[in-house]
């Protein structure tokens, strides 16, 4: 194969050269109203500029149309922008007068609205974003290597990601205030268009503003439909649409700035009017799917609510004081939890937007949330609890073992961890009674669905009341039973969990049971005998299935396991860990241990004797180091524990992942 000659004229390759006409040639041929060309170009930098100067929107409010719309907000000779197009009006800012910008911030990561970052960051203009978006931006590039695109069904439009990578000074999390000048603006979590995307509202020059991103292109109008598929074949983004439409209603905005369109005034009319139109598409193409925005939680007894149709069930228990107490309470709706969790990366929580309270507090007489506690550690019953903290003062209590799990989530890996650490307030044991308000409750643990669930018993409205999170729910119609569990082997399940968690219930008597999906209902005790027989049946299977005599070793993934599971460390220090070992043998077990390390780290000690008693617990602490010149290009490693027991050479059979910080 001959090498492709690059003949030199004036310091110019041929290549380049061609490059530079060829952008020319594609410019001029342009339609009108399209972009201005600038030639020749060098590689990574602008050929077209948009035609059109800033408009005077209000006295501190301008507005450039670029590849989105750029708003400019002034203060003296300073300027925030919302969005920012190709960068272009960083050349126009000096005929208005503004000499530095201060930030720009995001409603969302579309390249459109971003593409001319790099030119923001050449000039050390603050970049910041939405926070459920932040990885689209500064880690644009492991995205497009991990993206899949063969046998495609999650259709979502995230291929309208940036192609390179762009610093992030700050992060625009939702509900918070972010302050500048005399301006403040509520960060709204408005989904839809893109799952991170955002809504400014502020004051500008006297009138409540709203930036809106592409939420609404007009009255009436969105800017294009395929961003509102997620998921292939779904009408899901639809769905988001019109809850973030309808949040964007109750703001109660005079002037709503999108990001392309006009902006417009009388927002009531205009939103509504978008809201018609995608409510009559969703239930003509979804016929009998309900809109997340149309959930409506219930009123089981006097004092006790549920919301069902959210993606677990959660329970407000709202005493004559107006407090609550909160069972669960995760994402708004089915959909939203699927979109959302299928959109998180790696190292971050999933997006978690606030539902039903407005509600609760119209309808229920809700004052205040006093207190959550989940029924078990996962994401779908406990994904709005940090908004609970923050947002509405709620205190968090929970049963005993997942204390650790909710503080400290980083540290295992079981099924449904939300990556966000919640600080507990208070905890409980097995058996424990506490007073809250003017009701009474017992708790227990209630393995078997997870090792960290509790079951909770309190007394009703005169109901005796059972709240079981995800112990067994009612079986689907047809079922030749009443009531069915469901086993997640990655959740620590050992062949007896399920056994005493059916135990403690029975033992209660409940006359109504408060599942973690679906609705509450009245309490069979021959179905719960019949389902605790089906499950001692379980146990045969399990025993009859698995090789090993003592069959938990072939349900739980985790008996040796690496503590965290998730280390964060620095290059050049040192940091515990730890291998923590469950035996389920009759007898002590003897283990070695050997941690296995990428090139360059170290472990003290090389080999770790421990001895594990009879049915017990068991942990054997390292020191790991890291060598100080760590490639940062590689900021995720894997590292495993190869690992002798009782004489047998198991392998490498424990693992964990450590983020080398830098
Ligand atoms: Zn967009
Ligand atoms: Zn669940
Ligand atoms: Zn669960």
């Amino acid at each position: 194969m001959s090498k492709p000659r690059t003949s030199k004229r004036n310091g110019v390759s041929r290549r380049d050269f061609f490059k530079g006409t060829g952008a020319g040639l594609l410019a001029t041929g342009l339609p009108a109203g399209g972009f201005a060309a600038q030639t020749p170009a060098p590689e990574g930098k602008v050929r077209f500029t948009p035609r059109g100067g800033l408009t005077q929107i209000s006295p501190s409010l301008y507005l450039l149309r670029d590849t989105c719309n750029v708003y400019v907000l002034k203060n003296g000779d300073r300027a925030v922008l919302i969005d920012f197009g190709s960068g272009h009006a960083l050349k126009l800012l000096g005929q208005i007068g503004v000499s530095k910008v201060d930030a720009i911030l995001h409603t969302h990561h579309h390249r459109d609205q971003a593409q001319g970052d790099a030119r923001a960051v050449a000039e050390r203009i603050p970049v910041h974003v939405p926070a459920h978006e932040r990885h689209l931006f500064e880690d644009a590039e492991n995205f497009w290597r991990n993206r899949r695109i063969f046998h495609l069904y999650y259709v979502r439009n995230d291929f309208f990601t940036l192609t390179r990578n762009v610093p992030v000074a700050g992060v625009l999390r939702d509900y918070d205030k972010c302050k500048w000048g005399p301006y403040e603006f509520l960060i709204y979590p408005t989904p839809g268009h893109t799952l991170g995307s955002i809504t400014l509202v502020g004051t500008v020059d006297g009138k409540k503003v709203a930036f809106s991103g592409d939420l609404i292109h007009s009255p009436g109008k969105v800017v294009n439909l395929f961003e509102l598929q997620y998921q292939y074949g779904s009408s899901d983004g639809v769905d988001f649409a019109v809850f973030s439409l309808s949040k964007l209603r109750e703001t109660g905005s005079e002037l709503i700035c999108p990001s392309h369109g006009e902006p417009f005034t009388n927002p009531e009319t205009g939103v509504t009017d978008l809201i018609g139109k995608l409510k009559g598409w969703y239930e003509s193409y979804s016929p009998g799917a309900t809109l997340t925005a149309e959930n409506k939680p219930f009123a089981v007894t006097p004092h006790l609510v549920c919301a069902h149709q959210t993606t677990s069930s959660f329970y407000a228990l709202i005493s004559d004081s107006g407090k609550a107490l909160f069972v669960d309470y995760g994402s708004a709706s089915g959909s939203f939890f699927g979109g959302f969790n299928a959109a998180a990366p790696v190292s971050d929580r999933m997006r978690f937007v606030e539902h039903t309270i407005p509600e609760l507090k119209a309808r229920y007489g809700l004052k205040s949330v006093d207190v959550a506690m989940p029924s078990h550690m996962h994401d779908d019953h406990l994904n709005g609890f940090p908004h609970l903290v923050r947002h509405h003062g709620a205190k968090v209590w929970c049963y005993e073992n997942m204390v650790d799990v909710l503080e400290k989530p980083r540290a295992y890996n079981l099924g449904c961890i939300l990556a966000e650490p919640i600080k507990i307030d208070r905890s409980f044991r097995h058996g424990e009674k506490f007073r809250w308000e003017e009701f009474e409750f017992t708790v227990a643990h209630s393995p078997g669905h997870t090792e960290y669930q509790m079951a909770m018993f309190a007394e009703i409205d005169g109901a005796r009341v059972a709240f079981t999170g995800d112990a067994f729910f009612p079986a689907a119609a047809g079922a030749p039973y009443q009531l069915r569990h469901n086993l997640i082997f990655r959740n620590w399940v050992e062949n007896d969990s399920h056994l005493k968690s059916m135990q403690a219930i029975l033992d209660y008597e409940p006359t109504l049971v408060a599942p973690g999906h679906g609705k509450p209902f009245l309490s069979n005790k021959e179905d719960l005998e019949d389902l605790n027989h089906r499950l001692h049946k379980q146990q045969d299977y399990f025993r009859a299935v698995i090789a090993d005599a003592d069959c938990d070793f072939g349900m739980n993934p985790g008996w040796a396991r690496l503590y965290p599971y998730q280390l964060e460390a620095r290059a050049g220090a040192s940091a515990p860990l730890e291998l923590r070992v469950r035996n389920y043998r009759s007898k002590p077990m003897q283990m070695e241990a050997a941690l296995v390390l990428p090139p360059g780290w170290k472990a003290a000690p090389e080999v770790a004797t421990l001895t594990i008693p009879a049915k017990g617990d068991g942990s054997a602490a390292f020191t790991l180091t890291i060598p100080e010149n760590w490639d940062h290009s590689k900021p995720r490693v894997a590292l495993a524990a190869d690992i002798v027991a009782d004489g047998q050479y198991l392998g490498e059979i424990a693992e964990g992942v450590v983020d080398v910080l830098v």
